[in-house]
């Protein structure tokens, strides 16, 4: 599928005019939460790697409001214990994908987010630089959704249509590109079903068919 033959991609979730996210980097499907904690990418790099996430605030617990106010140094120390660890760190993700499959975004496609840290994909050092920052609400251990197996597939395969040269081998966990340090999105998180739905959502298809079923 090339961006010249598909210049939109249709799909249950949503749909989005590749060609207005290339320009803008705002995902339509996606509600806006802009996040102060990005930058431009180096001259010249190309966006070429999506990295899957996942979070949930505090840890194993998930909806509220506590992710968009980390995302945006907003998150109060007095609401949790956990919070005082990490309300000074100034992070974020492109999206959000809650439990539901509804997406959030924090920072335009086509800026650098601080999402990965210290990392390497296949040599290449400085993640942030040429990636997308995807982030699952979840933990490494809760299974995640089927709606969220399938939000996801079909923005991956939205970006991949917007950015060919993140191809599937260069869809990645952020555990494998700062291994020893991220764990995240865990063992939960079912790469073959992920696989599979991907590219049902490349040939405009998708499957009910839940995670637990057929998965290894
Ligand atoms: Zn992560």
């Amino acid at each position: 599928m090339s961006y010249s033959a598909r210049n939109s991609l249709s799909a249950t979730v949503f749909s989005e005019d590749v060609s207005a996210l290339r320009r803008t980097g705002r995902l339509s499907a996606a509600r806006w939460c802009p996040s102060p904690n990005y930058g431009p990418r180096p001259y010249g790099a190309s966006i070429s790697l999506l990295v899957v996430h996942s979070i949930s605030l505090p840890p194993g617990e998930f909806g509220g409001r506590y992710i968009e106010d980390f995302f945006t140094n907003n998150l109060n120390p007095a609401q949790h214990p956990y919070f005082e660890t990490i309300a000074d760190m100034r992070v974020s993700a492109h999206v959000l994908i809650r439990r539901d499959g509804s997406l959030t975004q924090f920072v335009s496609l086509l800026d650098r987010a601080w999402h990965a840290g210290r990392s390497c994909f296949q040599g290449i050092e400085e993640c942030n630089d040429y990636s997308i920052g995807v982030e699952l609400e979840g933990t490494d251990d809760i299974p995640y959704t089927p709606e969220q197996y399938r939000a996801l597939a079909e923005l991956s395969a939205v970006i991949c249509v917007a950015w060919p040269d993140i191809s599937n081998d260069r869809i990645t966990g952020h555990c494998d590109i700062a291994p020893g340090r991220k764990t995240d999105p865990g063992p939960a998180f079912k790469w073959h079903y992920f696989r599979v739905a991907l590219a049902e959502a490349k040939s405009g298809q998708h499957s009910d068919e839940p995670p637990s079923k057929g998965v290894v």
